[in-house]
């Protein structure tokens, strides 16, 4: 009799919280229907955590469930206190669920899922992958490790210590010794002016940064600096429902100002000595405009890597197969896909054994190649063929932008990268009509106004004998 009567009042107040309380604490429901390949669903809780939800039946039992938190190296702007936001992609790991020491990665070990996260310029983002039925308790896990978390100094001390190991391995690669000289170079104390895992000096001393620490998390971890996305098998009225659920008492705050980054005032030409016997390296960069989608900086952007390192650009065939001088050339556009004004950055690997032959004039040889191939794009319409260029950049840029989707964690990480910036739902469409409305004028105005010494860095590294190096 007593158990009829409790279930009889738990069934009273569960109707009351679904009719009564949705309503009250989160937006009404957006959905997307256009050139993103699913659809996606949107509510925005009270406390401004946006839920995004893209229903992939045919991944049948699969979710992916994400966290993005916009706390990147841009965000560490107290003087010694950088790698902060890495640090925590690490330390929420160890969270302490339900006050049990790996707690929350035993719970989640049981459930076979796939676990990682990554940290960015601008995002920090979390993505554990596991079956369906596994949803309700995934989200508790999740929810309580982004509100709560529960680690204690010794704890953090012994992740902080992890990180400091993983800076040494990273330090072995030229590259992130080249990517240090050339964004001090070019931002100084602004938060892009150290990689993500920070200054080796401040990596040291984050065993004594506990309070720090705390207050990053305090600061950075909340729902109106997040996105919840969860994409595969799954209704989104379900995830809205366990959202409110778990997230709906997450507490508000706006995050300190990263400020503005000052001017490059260059040009500037940096080098690395490397003590190990590596082959050259060279980096042509300038600081681009922040991302804006649907503007034509952004839309040329969008074309750079195809347009100066495709097979078919002429800098590639000129330095992959007439000169042969380079082994390697490369420009990625997620460096400058940023909030704030990030980084192009050309870069080239050359053959060894040719720079042997050669010595130092052929790192100027490299540069002076990379120049003429970037001076060219403020002409652009005078080189030949350059309409039919344009127009085949065009549709191969819509067929890459979808053809890297192919799981519900793919669908997701997309998504999130571009929506993120004006968390408009429709991006997609707008980033895709913004590529397709560029003129040969919009590439040359772009370029006459990006590619100026002002905003140039150069960087290179060489092998130079231990005796010599720095
Ligand atoms: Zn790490």
């Amino acid at each position: 009799m007593m158990h009829r009567m409790a279930t009889g009042l738990a069934l009273v107040l569960l109707a009351l919280s679904q009719s009564a309380v949705p309503a009250l604490a989160q937006s009404e429901v957006d959905v997307y229907q256009g050139f993103f390949p699913y659809e996606v669903h949107r509510r925005t809780l009270d406390n401004g955590l946006d839920v995004l939800v893209i229903p992939m039946p045919e991944f049948k039992d699969v979710l992916s469930y994400n966290t993005l938190v916009m706390a990147g190296a841009r965000d560490e702007i107290e003087p010694g206190k950088s790698g902060l936001a890495h640090l925590f992609e690490h330390i929420l790991f160890r969270h302490r669920f339900e006050g049990e020491v790996n707690g929350y990665d035993e719970a989640i070990g049981k459930m076979g899922a796939f676990n990682n996260a990554y940290t960015w310029f601008d995002i920090t983002y979390y993505h554990p992958t596991t079956f369906t039925s596994n949803l309700e308790e995934l989200a508790k896990l999740e929810a309580e490790r982004f509100q709560n978390l529960d680690i204690t100094e010794k704890i953090f001390k012994t992740e902080a210590g992890a990180v400091m190991g993983e800076y040494r391995n990273g330090a072995a690669d030229p590259g992130l010794r080249m990517s240090e000289v050339r964004l001090k170079a070019m931002y100084g104390d602004y938060g892009y002016g150290h990689t993500t895992i920070g200054y080796l000096e401040d990596v040291e001393d984050m065993p004594n940064e506990y309070e720090a620490a705390r207050k990053f998390y305090d600061d950075y971890y909340r729902p109106n600096n997040c996105v919840l996305l969860v994409a595969g098998d799954v209704e989104p009225e379900e995830i809205f429902a366990l959202a409110l659920d778990q997230y709906a008492d997450w507490k508000p705050r706006d995050k300190p100002d990263p400020g503005e980054a000052p001017p490059v005032n260059g040009p500037k030409r940096e080098h690395v000595n490397w003590a190990t016997d590596v082959p050259p390296r060279v980096q042509v960069s300038y600081r681009m405009a922040a991302h804006a989608t649907g503007t034509k900086a952004t839309a040329v952007g969008q074309l750079l890597p195809e347009l100066l390192t495709g097979d078919t650009a002429p800098l590639y065939q000129k330095l992959r197969s007439e000169k042969q001088t380079c082994s390697s050339v490369y420009l990625g556009n997620a460096q400058y896909e940023s909030f704030g004004p990030g980084p192009f950055v050309l870069g080239a690997t050359l053959f060894k054994d040719k720079y042997e032959e050669k010595g130092e004039p052929m790192l100027d040889e490299v540069i002076a190649d990379m120049d003429t191939a970037i001076e060219e794009l403020k002409n652009f319409s005078q080189m030949p063929g350059a309409s039919e260029t344009l127009e085949s950049l065009k549709s191969k840029y819509q067929y890459d932008m979808l053809s890297g989707i192919n799981s519900p964690a793919d669908a997701a990480e997309n998504f999130y990268w571009y929506y993120r910036f004006e968390k408009d739902i429709d991006v997609f469409d707008q980033m895709v009509e913004s590529v397709k409305a560029l003129t040969l004028a919009d590439i040359e105005a772009f370029a006459r106004e990006t590619f100026v010494p002002e905003n140039r860095v150069v960087v290179t590294l060489t092998h130079t004998p231990e005796e010599d190096a720095r």
